[in-house]
C-alpha cells in the first residue's frame, strides 16, 4: 500500500498553461471560443447551449446556467462525485497518469462513489432530534 503523494501543486504545475488538455478528457464536444477561453455543454446540468466556460490559463470553470464555479479539481469533484479532495487529487492523478498518485487501497481504476455518508448521518440526527416528539 502506497501513500498518496500527489499535491494539488503537482496537479497545478501538470497542466499549467494548457487546461483544455484536462477538461477535453471529460468534455469530448469542448470549442474554443477564441484565445483562452473554451465553451462546452455543461456535464453538471442537463445542458442544451454550450453554458460552461473554461479558463485555459487558469483552469478555472464557470457555469451560469447551473451556478457552479470553481478550479479543475473541484469540477473533478462534482463531475464525479468525491468530497474529499485526497480522493480528487487521486482520482486526477490516474486518470492522466500523472506521477506520484499511488493506488488508493489498491484499487487504481476504482469507479466513482457516490458521497451518501453526509446525509445518512443527517437523517439519523434529526430522527435523533425529533424522534420521542412524534
Ligand atoms: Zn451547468
Amino acid at each position: 500500500m502506497k501513500k498518496i503523494t500527489i499535491k494539488k501543486t503537482g496537479v497545478k504545475s501538470y497542466f499549467k498553461g494548457h487546461w483544455f488538455e484536462f477538461y477535453a478528457k471529460f468534455l469530448p464536444g469542448n470549442q474554443k471560443a477564441g484565445g483562452q477561453q473554451c465553451k462546452a455543454h455543461c456535464p453538471l446540468h442537463l445542458d442544451n447551449d454550450p453554458s460552461l466556460s473554461i479558463k485555459g490559463d487558469s483552469g478555472r470553470f464557470h457555469c451560469p446556467r447551473c451556478g457552479k464555479s470553481g478550479d479543475a479539481t473541484k469540477f473533478y469533484g462534482l463531475l464525479k462525485g468525491l468530497a474529499r479532495f485526497r480522493e480528487i487529487l487521486h482520482g486526477v492523478g490516474v486518470d492522466f497518469n500523472i506521477q506520484g498518485s499511488g493506488p488508493l487501497r489498491g484499487k487504481s481504476t476504482a469507479p466513482s462513489r457516490k458521497v451518501r455518508s453526509r446525509s445518512v448521518v443527517m437523517t439519523w440526527a434529526k430522527r435523533r432530534r425529533y424522534g420521542g416528539v412524534a
